[in-house]
């Protein structure tokens, strides 16, 4: 099986549910990168003490204050991880961060749509847009043939909940804003595939299936270990033929 070599992987919401396990299968991958930026909102607080004892043991592991809905935040992570990186590029951004409130049609309100947006769909724009300098580098900076995520790549973790073509399927689960801005997500992630093809960036959305956090309840299918374990083995054998696609954490596409 193919191997993930990115050389450096950024990271939003990685103190806890899929972000956190996807740093630590990282860190204990059979080629770890040379750096991982784990990123969250509140790396002091009591929520990433996990992170935090696991920064203590793993040098190549930065923890990186980020609010994704914060656009000045993600301007300062930027000057942070160019300090780290010293003129190399970043390989990898996984836009994992994102909120879910169990809202219906009659309940929803235009501040919960807005914080839904925020998060979900308009985080990851502005993640893309700032660290795009970074990637465009690790781009150049590879002998790589095609796209890849060895290479350069925007993996932005959406959901089925935002394929509209699978709406019915769910429908029991209203979760009205979650939907809408996961399906505004997905819209971005084929405008992205669009632009940054001829810069050589990959850029694919991943459902990582409904897996056992805080967001998925414990009533959920898969453990994140299972999903991490399945969306891990996806990144390294993704190319041009999938950039601009929805995928599962077992490589099948969902259609929009
Ligand atoms: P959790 O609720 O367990 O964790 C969410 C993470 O996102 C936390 O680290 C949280 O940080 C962070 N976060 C929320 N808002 C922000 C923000 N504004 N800036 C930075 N970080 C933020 O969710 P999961 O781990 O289950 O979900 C991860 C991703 O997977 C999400 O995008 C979700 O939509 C997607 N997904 C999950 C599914 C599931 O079944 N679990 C199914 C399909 C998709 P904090 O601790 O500070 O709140």
């Amino acid at each position: 099986m193919a191997a993930l070599r990115a050389r450096a992987v950024l990271l939003t919401g990685s103190n806890r549910g899929i972000g956190l396990e996807l740093v630590k299968q990282l860190l204990g991958g059979p080629r770890p990168p040379a750096w991982i930026f784990a990123t969250c909102r509140d790396p002091e607080g009591p929520r990433a003490q996990e992170l935090r004892d696991l920064v203590s043991r793993h040098p190549n592991l930065v923890l990186v204050k980020l609010d994704v809905a914060d656009p000045s935040a993600i301007i300062n992570a930027v000057k942070i991880v160019e300090g780290k990186l010293n003129g190399a590029g970043l390989n990898l951004l996984i836009n994992n961060a994102g909120i879910c409130a169990p809202v219906t049609l009659e309940t929803v309100d235009s501040e919960e749509m807005i914080r839904a947006y925020k998060t979900n769909a308009v985080g990851p724009l502005l993640m893309a847009q700032a660290f795009l300098p970074l990637l465009k580098k690790a781009a150049r900076e590879s002998t790589d043939k095609g796209l890849s995520c060895s290479k350069a790549a925007i993996i932005n973790i959406s959901t089925i909940m935002g394929s509209i073509e699978k709406t019915s399927e769910s429908f029991f689960k209203p979760v009205i804003s979650y939907r809408c801005s996961k399906a505004a997500l997905n819209m971005l992630t084929k405008c992205q595939a669009l632009t940054y093809e001829e810069t050589g960036i990959l850029c694919v959305a991943l459902h990582p299936g409904w897996v056992k956090t805080d967001m998925g309840t414990q009533e959920a299918d898969l453990t994140a270990d299972t999903s991490v374990r399945g969306l891990l083995s996806v990144l390294p054998i993704l190319s041009e033929k999938h950039s601009g696609s929805l995928l599962n954490w077992e490589g099948k596409a969902i259609p929009w």
